[in-house]
């Protein structure tokens, strides 16, 4: 997600406990830990702050639009209850042992060979194979593709989608990246399940939007990250590359070279979330990708998947100022909200720009997309939650409602002659 001004007036602190600095590390499991909610004014959150953060090795926090989710480790729940009590915060317990939560998130049995489902998160090789398998199902109209590397040296893989037309026209391109942030598991999965829509419905409607575009989907662009989410902590959120002082990652969306470094990005590398990285493009994620969207031609929309917010968000994400489409991208944006609230009744919370419904934000995708290559249609869905745990068993619920939603963005960009 991007990172709440809540959450943000909290964040410079606490994030430098988990391991991030480059040596052997050690899965973490936690055990123990509780999840809660926390509401209330910036005063008493910051008073919470300042008490605890002489343990600031024990205890982290994320955020939603409105509210606070703070994971407390088992020794620092009582005074974490006590401050919070006297600072007259609302806490409510959304899990009383993670672990187990984090457990469940993942198929099973663990061991053996796996294939993609949409009842259960799996890790980057898993994905991987399931594009490979659909481009050789359908070899004459999907390839699999390659949009950039990792810092580890693992290619950042994708599908295009470009059914053969009549006419001979070229198509406007649909790019859809996910999975910029690692912990954010229901990202990759509404992506792949995506993918799966287009490529097997049998529904009309699917059909016209797969064969409308040249789809290229990325599922997993902070492969290096989100693997690490599976393997050693489940909270983390960059990308993998070392700095000289030994701390790792960078916030991959606040790395873009679009006023790089300034709004709600920090230029500590030991921060947890969002270090900005040393330079624009410093991660080599970025940089590649970047290079490969750079080369696309005819691109009519860039939408890429976060969580969690239940917010529809469109450039620019930095600044109040609104690009001169706007009124146009509210439209569509909203027609897509409209669709996907079909599916299940359940509304986003809200649309417009990042700066004017959650928190100004530089150097992500969104803005360098609209920026440098001037892609009309670009959006960015934080998808529904009250943490980084969407249940397994629910993928499918936000699946069918980011089909709609896409069936939705298309529908009204076609009446509105954007193709
Ligand atoms: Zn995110």
């Amino acid at each position: 997600m991007l990172f709440p001004k809540l959450t943000l007036i909290l964040c410079t602190f606490l994030y430098v406990h988990v391991t991030q600095v480059v040596g052997v590390d050690k899965y973490k499991d936690y055990k123990n830990y509780k999840s809660y909610e926390v509401t209330g004014n910036s005063n008493g959150l910051n008073n919470l702050k300042n008490a605890l953060q002489e343990d600031g090795n024990s205890i982290f926090y994320f955020g939603g639009v409105s509210s606070t989710e703070v994971v407390v480790a088992p020794e620092l729940n009582i005074k974490f209850r006590e401050i919070a009590s006297r600072e007259k915060l609302n806490v409510t317990l959304l899990y009383s042992d993670i672990s187990k939560i984090i457990r469940f998130e993942k198929p099973w049995p663990l061991r053996g060979k796996q294939e993609l489902s949409w009842d259960a998160y799996y890790d980057v090789p898993v994905i991987n194979k399931y594009l490979k398998n659909v481009s050789r199902t359908y070899p004459t109209w999907t390839n699999l593709i390659v949009g950039g590397q990792s810092y580890e040296g693992r290619q950042i893989r994708g599908l295009r989608i470009n059914t053969p037309i009549d006419n001979g026209e070229t198509k406007p391109v649909f790019f859809i990246e996910s999975g910029i942030h690692a912990r954010e598991w229901i990202a990759p999965a509404v992506t792949t399940y995506f993918i799966n829509q287009l490529l097997t419905s049998s529904d009309p409607n699917v059909k016209r939007l797969r064969d409308q575009f040249d789809w290229r989907i990325f599922p997993s662009v902070n492969p290096d990250g989100y693997h690490y989410t599976h393997t050693f902590d489940r909270f983390w959120r960059k990308t993998r590359s070392i700095s000289p002082n030994g701390c790792v990652g960078a916030d991959p969306n606040r790395n873009w070279d679009y006023n790089w470094g300034q709004e709600s990005s920090s230029h500590e590398p030991c921060n947890y979330q969002t270090y900005c990285g040393s330079q624009p493009f410093s991660e080599i994620e970025t940089r590649s990708l970047s290079s490969y969207i750079s080369r696309i031609k005819n691109m009519l929309f860039y939408v890429s998947f976060h969580s969690y917010a239940a917010v529809l968000l469109m450039p620019l994400s930095d600044s109040r100022q609104h690009v001169e489409n706007y009124d146009d991208l509210i439209r569509i944006g909203k027609a897509s909200l409209d669709y996907g609230y079909k599916v299940n009744n359940v509304r986003y919370k809200n649309i417009g720009t990042a700066a004017e419904i959650l928190y100004p934000a530089s150097g992500g995708s969104m803005d360098w997309v609209r920026n440098t290559l001037r892609t009309p249609l670009v959006y960015t869905y934080e998808l529904r939650g009250n943490s980084f745990h969407w249940p397994p068993s629910r993928i499918t619920e936000q699946g069918d409602e980011v089909v709609q939603m896409m069936l939705g963005l298309a529908t009204e960009a076609k009446k509105m002659e954007y193709f």
